[in-house]
């Protein structure tokens, strides 16, 4: 609980209608999408501008008050849940776009900008700002940046850290650093720009950054590929890659996935099909034409036994909006959804799925898989009842046998979502006890009493690995 001084220090900042303690508010900020995390904070301040954010942190520094950070609350690692209490500090009352740069290809905007809002704008001008998070319709840039979201583009054009290439945050301690700026080369000094992308709020508050944009690609062309095993849709991703063409969107959905989104969006998938490949190249229109010509040609010889080319703007838009809603549609089957995140090198995107689908059955758990095949990054999916304890033990044995069989592979534990709460057990199983002392040390540089969203990235305890024999 906050005294009644600090929250009067604090409205005087902010605002009455900005600094919020009542109970119904205190819930409404007290999970994220996450499943099986929530804690009430003990208020929520939202600042409308950097000097107001600063203020709040010299005041949460002096009296050691958590903040944490947060934009639309999307994330699916439970990042903004305030498990150890103090401030959730909303960033998306600031979501100016306040500049966009033809000349030098840049763009400058405040963190709560939401993400389709920025491609709106430079796509009019054509221009492309490439990273597409499927919650990109809610997600804030300032969430983006901090979990370095990835999204549908991600195998030809790379994800968020590829495109920041300027910041301005605030410290713990109310300070104001700016990193990088619009100069297409700049190395002086350690790049602090790419180390707070993917920071998790744990290093400061974003309040303002710039990201390079590229010339918007002339045309695309959209298609499925079916397939009745995921073994030919696996040789399919690896056979098109080592063809030198990489396409803009090469995405997976299993069985289970393709008849839930079928229910949901009722565009015509084939719900026999055992997996589907939905692929989008984008560039010069003879370009795109050879290519996708190419791709559906590579998976005939895998074995699909369909391809379909979307005829119009649409039909691809249909398309790739039930993939967006893939996670929307898993959701309704049951009341608890929990999004994993896997991923390895592309070559063993079959055997994961396999070793997913085995894992699945041991523990008789219901999990669909689809992700981002091009990238190897797999979302295997659960659909459980947070209500049934054994059940959910169950589950989460299930996943972290799953991130073991990732790592095996030389995969990750996540591609995209970030550490968060929810997998910070898991965090030393990937980088070792000397990559966690490393990073320890550089928190505590930043963060020395460990203010700036507590209990995210690193665990009070490392989880126990499991040994599998096969
Ligand atoms: C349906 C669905 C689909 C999704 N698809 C994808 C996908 O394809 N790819 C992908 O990568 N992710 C995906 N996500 C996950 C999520 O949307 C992303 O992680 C997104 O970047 C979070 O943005 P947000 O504004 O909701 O941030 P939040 O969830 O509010 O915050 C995320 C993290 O950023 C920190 N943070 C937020 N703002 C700031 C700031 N200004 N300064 C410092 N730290 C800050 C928070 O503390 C937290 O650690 C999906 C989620 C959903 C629900």
């Amino acid at each position: 609980m906050l005294t009644a001084d600090l929250l009067r220090e604090l409205t005087a900042i902010v605002g009455a209608n900005w600094c919020l303690d009542a109970p119904a508010d205190l819930m409404a900020y007290s999970f994220d999408a996450t499943p099986l995390y929530q804690h009430l904070p003990d208020a929520v301040v939202v600042p409308g501008s950097p000097d107001e954010v600063a203020a709040i942190m010299k005041i949460a520094y002096k009296h050691r008050i958590p903040i944490v950070p947060r934009g639309q609350g999307s994330n699916l690692s439970a990042g903004t849940v305030p498990t150890q209490g103090g401030i959730v500090l909303g960033l998306n009352r600031m979501q100016a776009l306040k500049e966009i740069d033809q000349e030098n290809m840049t763009c400058t905007f405040e963190p709560g900008l939401v993400t389709a809002k920025l491609h709106q704008a430079v796509e009019a001008l054509g221009l492309f700002y490439p990273p597409d998070p499927g919650s990109m319709t809610v997600s804030t840039l300032g969430g983006n940046i901090a979990e370095c979201a990835g999204g549908l583009r991600g195998l030809k054009y790379g994800v968020t850290k590829d495109y920041i290439i300027g910041l301005e945050a605030i410290l713990a301690d109310g300070r104001t650093l700016k990193v990088g700026g619009k100069n297409a080369k700049d190395v002086a000094g350690y790049d602090l720009v790419k180390l707070f992308v993917g920071s998790e709020g744990t290093l400061g508050i974003i309040t303002e950054a710039t990201a390079k944009l590229i010339p918007l690609p002339e045309t695309k062309r959209t298609m499925l590929a079916l397939f009745t095993d995921l073994t030919g849709a696996a040789r399919s991703v690896s056979r098109i890659i080592a063809s030198r063409i990489i396409p803009a969107t090469l995405e997976f959905l299993d069985n289970a996935t393709i008849r839930v989104v079928e229910d949901f969006a009722r565009i015509g998938l084939p719900v026999e099909a055992g997996a589907l490949l939905l692929i989008q190249q984008d560039g010069p229109e003879s370009i795109c034409e050879r290519d996708i010509a190419r791709i559906a040609s590579i998976c005939r010889e895998e074995g699909a036994f369909e391809t379909r080319l979307a005829q119009n703007a649409a039909e691809e838009a249909a398309l790739m909006t039930a993939r967006r809603a893939a996670l929307s549609a898993l959701a309704r089957k049951k009341p608890t959804t929990v999004l994993e995140d896997a991923t390895v090198p592309r070559k063993h995107l079959a055997e994961m799925v396999e070793q997913i689908n085995l894992i699945a059955k041991k523990y008789s758990v219901d999990i669909c898989t689809f992700g981002h095949a091009g990238d190897g990054n797999l979302h295997p999916t659960c659909m459980c009842d947070e209500r049934d304890q054994e059940e959910i033990h169950r589950v989460e044995m299930a996943f972290e046998e799953i991130f073991e069989a990732a790592l095996r592979l030389g995969g990750t534990i996540t591609g995209e979502h970030g550490v968060g709460e929810s997998k910070a057990g898991y965090l030393e199983w990937r980088v070792g006890p000397t990559g966690i002392e490393v990073m320890k040390g550089i928190k505590s540089a930043f963060d020395p009493h460990h203010l700036l969203n507590p209990g995210k990235i690193f665990a009070r305890e490392t989880r126990r690995r499991v040994v599998v024999r096969r």
